[in-house]
């Protein structure tokens, strides 16, 4: 039999956790067909995988990735670290389904994934039509259903409970998705509108996920000073609706937070003791990212992205916002964890100058308060401008990392503005130095499986996640030994080495640590 390409000598790490072992793969019409030894050289392409570790293609668990496609078809920064499957629609934000009548709102809250993409679709099956539209795409496709995005179909921007026929209605709206395709639903709880939802609220849509046999994704409601409430309320909601539960990028931010994933940590044990099956995923760094705009407190964003320029402009909403930033506990302040001079710019259409400079700094060179500095900002950028926020320590980091239930998520997406944060570009191979490697955290085995049949577990992928005879052939070849991410808060867009081969689907997709332009992914859904 010959094959359409044999993988030869190298070390098999199935993705379960065993330890490797030596095997040949040859792989034909997308799909691993044989691991064992194969004697003859029968097949059009050949790999000499001699030291190198031969795994499968790793699943980015938490990404932003829905429009990237759009004008990235390859997915560069993922598929050149070895990224085989995204996984989109984390932190309640997604593209559909779209309520034609409040499609200005959902482009706003939308508009940290990108930019000038047109929304021609309503449903999430168009959505996913468009997708496949495009002429190919370079990784496999998984998408969520944001609940923000729910609630701004049904209800736009408003700060108060839906009411019952509101509620219904997203819930059709998610059950709709759900057999259209969708994996489950996630939350962003620091973000306007899901900031305005209880606990209730997300119970009631996750009874649909659950019915589904779908997952409900958490950014919780704080990953701060209550972020034990926070883990405390996704484990209700798994508990209550039945729901497998996923927390998102874990950490445990802010300086005197640090060491408290300890208790996050047990809390989880202890649900999973109880039956709930809650897992975690985070990402390889001590700073975090997001929309700048979100120091605010909740309310400012309510209404919109243009009543929210409007506050920051005007003197006694000002006044208030500061009032609140400086006095107010119950939400997740990130000014008051991190403080300003750990608080970078990383993207602002309006000022590029201060890209790159954090917010102390920023205060300095306008010769401005530094919440009068930012309320300028935000004046003008409104959502549109990014930061990194250094606020995790690498205890916590490890600590999370090394529990059983975690996976690997990037959250990372480079939109071609300013500067992404290196997570983007850095997160797979980042772990497999310097957590694996340098600090002997975690084997090799065991990250291996963090990053491909974990994910693939949550997700319900039968077919993905592990090299055995019959599955898709997603395959990373990458170096052990020299294997590394070069991506910087500096230099962020620096791809990795060490990675000589990504296969999507059978289709070599990167070659002796090169894109070769192929597209071998496809879009999945949930069945
Ligand atoms: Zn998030």
């Amino acid at each position: 039999m010959g094959f359409d390409i044999l993988i030869k000598n190298g070390r098999i790490v199935d993705g379960t956790g065993n330890p490797w072992f030596k095997a040949d793969l040859g792989i034909k019409d997308g799909k691993i067909v044989k691991i064992g030894r194969i004697q003859k050289n029968e097949a059009e392409y050949i790999i000499n995988a001699k030291n190198l570790v031969v795994a499968p293609g790793f699943i980015d668990m938490h990404s932003h990735d829905e429009l990237i496609f759009f004008k990235d078809t390859l997915n560069k920064p993922k598929l050149s670290q070895g990224v085989t499957t995204v996984v989109t629609g984390n932190c309640g934000l997604s593209v559909a389904p779209v309520n034609e009548e409040t499609l200005d709102i959902l482009k706003s809250y939308t508009g940290i994934l990108g930019e000038d993409v047109e929304f021609a679709w309503r449903s999430y099956k168009e959505f996913l039509k468009n997708l496949e539209g495009i002429n190919g795409i370079g990784t496999n496709f998984v998408g969520l259903i944001g609940h923000g995005t729910l609630r701004i179909a049904v209800m736009g921007m408003e700060a108060r409970d839906p009411t019952k026929e509101e509620l219904e209605e997203m819930k059709r709206l998610l059950a709709q998705s759900m057999e259209e395709g969708a994996f489950g639903m996630s939350t962003g709880l620091i973000y306007p509108p899901g900031v305005y939802s209880k606990t209730e609220e997300l119970i009631e849509l996750s009874k649909v996920v659950a019915q589904y046999g779908g997952f409900y994704a958490s950014h919780m409601r704080d990953e701060g000073d209550r972020v034990v409430e926070a883990v405390r309320e996704a484990i209700r909601i798994g508990r209550e609706a039945g729901v497998p539960v996923e927390i998102s990028h874990h950490k445990t931010a802010g300086k005197r937070n640090w060491g408290r994933s300890k208790e996050t940590l047990k809390l989880i044990e202890e649900a999973r003791d109880e039956g709930i099956d809650v897992t975690v995923d985070a990402y390889p760094y001590t700073a975090g990212s997001t929309y700048l705009a979100s120091l605010l407190p909740p309310w400012a964003h309510e209404g919109g992205e243009e009543k929210l320029k409007e506050r920051c402009r005007d003197p006694e909403t000002r006044l208030e916002m500061k009032k609140f930033i400086e006095e107010k506990e119950d939400w997740q302040n990130f000014i008051k964890e991190a403080g300003w001079e750990n608080i970078v710019v990383t993207y602002s259409p309006n000022f590029p100058e201060i890209v790159g400079k954090n917010l102390g700094e920023i205060s300095k060179l306008w010769n401005k308060d530094p919440f009068d500095a930012l309320f300028d900002i935000l004046s003008e950028d409104g959502t549109r401008a990014d930061m990194i926020i250094f606020m995790m320590n690498e205890e916590d980091i490890e600590r999370i990392l090394s529990k059983p239930f975690t996976m690997i998520g990037t959250d990372g997406l480079d939109t071609g503005e300013g500067n992404p944060h290196p997570r983007t570009y850095g997160t797979f191979p980042r772990v497999l130095r310097f957590y694996v490697r340098e600090k002997k955290v975690i084997t090799l085995e065991d990250a291996i499986r963090k990053m491909t049949s974990l994910p693939a577990q949550k997700l319900g992928l039968k077919d993905r996640g592990l090299l055995r005879e019959g599955f898709w052939a997603d395959i990373v070849i990458f170096d052990p030994k020299t294997i590394r991410d070069k991506a910087t808060y500096d230099n962020p867009r620096a791809t990795p080495e060490g990675i000589e081969y990504v296969i999507v689907n059978g289709v070599v997709s990167v070659e002796k640590g090169e894109l070769t332009g192929e597209k071998g992914g496809k879009v999945l859904r949930r069945l």
